[in-house]
Parts: structure tokens; C-alpha cells; sequence
């Protein structure tokens, strides 16, 4: 958001993500910033419907060029001086009644600006989301490679409570659906309890690759984990972050947060080895952002995930 962006921003009482230009009908831009204002896919602690708009808030008076792309001399100004001519394309019209209107109204929005060329950033509402986003890709682009931030893998199998869709079944359903290729996606900080262990056997068996926090502690950047990163992007690539990633001590936020995440500082290093990909990610995704929930349950979860490991 520019210094002329901020004014205009406390002129109106109207905060476009990062100060961009407003523009509610898909027309021929770089890229599109998208509020998905959803979370009825949502298991136990709800409150992502008012995600994008804590994240457009969170962006008065953020500058757009990022400090550590100048450091390292990629682009010196260029590729993140390149968002100014993005848009903020406002909120998918999702219901909060209907997850199939919400999931249709986030695919056919989402490829309204895909035919015009746009690459698209949505901020989440719940990860079930993310389901209708990759439908819009991957009609264009075939399977797409996925960078998957998470504490948990999304890929639950079955019915939970008659229901086949919530917000841990989407990648399950995405490669099911042939609209994510497995072999080129990688999923970063796994660490969530599990129930079973057929989520897990099911994604090594068709390719994915995991990196838990442990793993990360052990290897830190090194070749392989920069090679996994690479091989996502020897596709067309989405990379969904879901916050929860993030420890609680970051990021409390969430609808399940889970101790013994990442840092900030470590995702923003991660994102970074995005850039040495073959071809510009196509879509992406922050996920999971439920502001009313800040502080709650943080000490609790803490000492739950620690009886946990006594146990
Ligand atoms: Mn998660
Ligand atoms: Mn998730």
C-alpha cells in the first residue's frame, strides 16, 4: 500500500488488500487477489468466514516490495514491484448455508479471471476452499504441482459424520479428481496426532512428498528438501498455505492449531526457493485465518500435545 493508496484507504473506509486497485469483474490483469469468506467445512473451531477481511486489514500501510527478494538480488525491483499491477477482485459470493454454492461459486469465479490470463492469491475462509480453487486450475492447466503448507495432510478418506467434504478431505479429493499431480507436490510441516494411519499410506503410495517439523529441524534447507520444492515446480504450481503451519505461539488464530510448528521466519524462507521454479506459480492460497479466535486455547494446546508425548 503506497502513501497515495494508504490516503485513499483512510479517505474511504475501504481497505483493498495491500492498497490495489478494486475491481469486481475479471478483466486482463497479471493477478487477482480473491476473499473466499467461507468456513462451513470447518470441524471443530469456525470463525474463517472473516478471514479476508482481517488480511486486507493487516496490509494498511505494508509497503509491496518485499525486504528479503531485495537482499538476495532476485529482481532486484522487478518481480515484487510486478503486484502493483495486480487488483483486489473483492470476496467469491460464497453462502454460508451451502458448502456445493460455495465450493461452484470459488471454481467459477476463480476461472472468470483465469481466462483473462490473471494468476490468482486467495485468502481463505476454510482449506475446503482450496478444492474449488484447484477445479478452476487444473481445467486450464491440467494437473498442477502443489506446495502444501499444513500441520495437517488434508487427505482424509471416508464419510465423517455422513459428509465426504470438509476442510481435511480436500487433497484427497483433489488427486481423486486428477486436478492435482502427486508426484510433484510436497507437503511442509506435518505434525498434526493422526486417527489412522490410512491418510498417510495413501499419499506416500501415490507420490506425495512429507517433510515434518522434525525433518526440518534434522535437515534445515539442505538439497533435498530444495529438491522436493523443485519438483513442484516442473509443473503448472499452486502453493496453499494453511496457517496452521505456523506454531500457536505465531499464529493462534486458526481453527486447529497445533504446537510445534513453524516460524514465521521459516515459511518466509521456504517461499523464497519458490522463485527458482521453471515457470511463475499459477495460483495460491492463505487458508485458515479465523481472527475472533486470537489467544484462545494456546497454552491448552500446548499442554495437551505435551501430555500427548507422555503419554
Ligand atoms: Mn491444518
Ligand atoms: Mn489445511
Amino acid at each position: 500500500m503506497n502513501p497515495e493508496a494508504l490516503l485513499e484507504s483512510l479517505r474511504t473506509g475501504l481497505t483493498p488488500f495491500l492498497g490495489l486497485p478494486a475491481l469486481n469483474t475479471p478483466a486482463p490483469v497479471p493477478g487477482v487477489v480473491l476473499g473466499a469468506p467461507y468456513d462451513g467445512g470447518v470441524i471443530n473451531r469456525p470463525g474463517a468466514r472473516f478471514g479476508p477481511w482481517a488480511i486486507r486489514n493487516a496490509t494498511m500501510g505494508m509497503g509491496r516490495l518485499s525486504m528479503p527478494m531485495r537482499l538476495q538480488g532476485q529482481d532486484e525491483a522487478g518481480r515484487g514491484m510486478a503486484a502493483v499491477d495486480w487488483v483486489d477482485g473483492g470476496n467469491i459470493p460464497t453462502l454460508p448455508f451451502s458448502m456445493e454454492q460455495a465450493l461452484d461459486a470459488v471454481q467459477q469465479t476463480m476461472a472468470g479471471w483465469l481466462a483473462q490470463g490473471a494468476r490468482t492469491l486467495m485468502l481463505g475462509g476454510d482449506h475446503l476452499m482450496t478444492l474449488g480453487a484447484l477445479r478452476a486450475h487444473a481445467a486450464k492447466h491440467g494437473p498442477v504441482g502443489l506446495l502444501h503448507l499444513d500441520a495437517h495432510s488434508d487427505a482424509a478418506h471416508g464419510e465423517m459424520w455422513g459428509a465426504k467434504y470438509h476442510h481435511g478431505t480436500w487433497l484427497r479429493q483433489a488427486i481423486e479428481e486428477g486436478l492435482v499431480d502427486p508426484r510433484h507436490t510436497v507437503q511442509i510441516g506435518l505434525r498434526a496426532p493422526r486417527f489412522d494411519s490410512e491418510e498417510l499410506v495413501f499419499l506416500l503410495d501415490a507420490g506425495v512428498r512429507m517433510w515434518t517439523p522434525w525433518d526440518l529441524q534434522d535437515l534445515r534447507l539442505d538439497a533435498q528438501l530444495k529438491g522436493d520444492i523443485a519438483r513442484v515446480g516442473q509443473r503448472p504450481a499452486y502453493v496453499s498455505v494453511d496457517l496452521d503451519v505456523l506454531d500457536p505461539a505465531h499464529c493462534p488464530a486458526v481453527a486447529e492449531p497445533v504446537p510445534g510448528g513453524l516460524t514465521v521466519m521459516e515459511v518466509l524462507t521456504l517461499l523464497r526457493n519458490i522463485h527458482r521454479w521453471s515457470a511463475p506459480w499459477v495460483g495460491a492460497d492463505i487458508m485458515e485465518l479465523a481472527p475472533a479466535l486470537e489467544g484462545s486455547q494456546t497454552s491448552a494446546k500446548a499442554a495437551a500435545h505435551i501430555a500427548l508425548q507422555l503419554f
